[in-house]
């Protein structure tokens, strides 16, 4: 049982709610900041969004403030795995193009990124992949995309945070709360100068006014992972032409009206699923694989059969192989809003409520997270000194 302290005192100048990359982020944010941090996550460890990911860092397809954020989040990214022991690696990702609307998409970012955005040849594009769909007519590497382990990063991140002063995960203890620096817990109350509630898409359940404010909705997708296709690596982040209907970078130019238009035409199959046909590689050689979106309050749990055989037969084509051993098959939840990417809302005194409204939480949380300490002012939240 967590006992609070004397009324003047304070058990940690931050509480943070939630353990995924989005809290974790924050407590880094802060403890860079001078802060004693306590978060709070009601799972034994995280389960969320933040370990059902692709990995991606998906940092060239931004433009604007998710660009800025991004890029913030990258040096981050690579600080926090150099200091946490896991791998963040600089192997930028890979747009394939298998048709003139994919490959004038590409061809119209990178004249407009430069050396950010270098476009391949349909065979520069097949070495990297280890061998491909002889349709592919070329591709984009994109050179500031991370890609990271999700099953490995989070917990590393929550692990090494535990080891430093003024930090302290409670794990299975979910917050229910928070009036006057006072926060109720599972397991009892806390003191803290500052609540960061960063709790993925249980923003619904603990702030439904902000949810229903926000248009925030529950996005539910449908992943596998399947065994290694081949040997070769393949070290860069794989895209394809639906994710340049949902990446900004692409979506905002020109030549995207007619690959909309395209794909609306030639493959009704993967648009209504929501698709984006991508895919990373572990560690072990196995392929994240990729994904479909379906937007609701709430989700069934079944996962559906043909969006999963629509996706893994897409995926065996532009890898050229007969098919895919599927080795796992999970859904993953995130939060997602048509109105913002993000938000950040100060609802009372002492609390900010951070949810990443959109799926690019491993692209931007990081760079957020030190965004919001700055605007709080870590001065302010430890000036009494805990
Ligand atoms: C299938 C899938 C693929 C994706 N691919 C990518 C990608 O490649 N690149 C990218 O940038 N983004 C991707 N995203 C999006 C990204 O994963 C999310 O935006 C990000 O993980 C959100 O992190 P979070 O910490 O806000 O939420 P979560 O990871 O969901 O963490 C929230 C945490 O809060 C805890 N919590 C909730 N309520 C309470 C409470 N009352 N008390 C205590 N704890 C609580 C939960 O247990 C949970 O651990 C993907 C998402 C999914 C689902």
């Amino acid at each position: 049982m967590i006992t609070a302290r004397q009324s003047t005192d304070v058990d940690a100048d931050v509480l943070i709610v939630g353990a995924g990359i989005t809290g974790l982020g924050h407590a880094l944010a802060a403890i860079e900041r001078g802060l004693t941090v306590t978060v709070l996550e009601r799972d034994a460890r995280a389960v969320g969004a933040s370990v059902r990911n692709f990995g991606h860092a998906c940092v060239t397809a931004q433009t604007g403030e998710l660009l800025e954020l991004a890029l913030s989040a990258r040096t981050v990214w690579l600080r926090a795995a150099a200091a946490a022991g896991f791998t963040a690696r600089e192997t930028g990702g890979l747009a394939v193009a298998r048709s003139a609307a994919e490959l004038a998409v590409l061809e119209e970012l990178a004249g407009a990124r430069g050396e950010q955005v270098r476009m391949l040849t349909g065979d520069a594009v097949r070495a990297r992949l280890g061998g491909g769909d002889p349709a592919i007519l070329g591709g984009g590497a994109l050179r500031d995309d991370l890609r990271i382990d999700p099953r490995a990063a989070v917990a590393a991140l929550a692990a090494w945070l535990e080891t430093q002063p003024g930090v302290r995960i409670l794990w299975r203890t979910s917050y229910l709360g928070s009036e006057d620096g006072v926060v109720r817990t599972s397991r009892g109350r806390v003191r803290a100068r500052h609540v960061i509630v960063c709790a993925g898409h249980d923003l619904d359940l603990l702030h439904p006014e902000l949810a229903d404010a926000h248009e925030v909705r529950r996005c539910a997708l449908q992943m596998a992972l399947v065994a290694p296709p081949r040997e070769h690596r393949i070290e860069p982040a794989v895209l394809t032409g639906t994710s340049m209907l949902r990446y900004p970078a692409f979506a905002e130019t020109r030549a995207a009206g007619a690959l909309r238009a395209e794909l609306t035409e030639r493959r009704p199959d993967l648009v209504g699923i929501g698709a984006n046909v991508m895919f990373t590689q572990r560690p072990d050689g196995s392929l994240i694989v990729g994904d479909s979106h379906a937007y609701d309050l709430a989700h069934p749990p079944f996962l559906d059969e043909t969006t999963s055989q629509t996706l893994l037969a897409e995926i065996a084509r532009i890898l050229d192989v007969p098919g895919l051993r599927v080795l796992q098959r999970w859904q993953g939840v995130y939060a997602s809003s048509a109105r913002q990417p993000f938000l950040v809302a100060h609802p009372q005194p002492g609390l900010t409520v951070v949810t990443i409204s959109s799926g690019v939480g491993m692209t931007i949380a990081l760079g957020l997270a030190q965004r919001v300490l700055d605007e709080l002012g870590a001065g302010t939240l430890a000036a009494s000194g805990a």
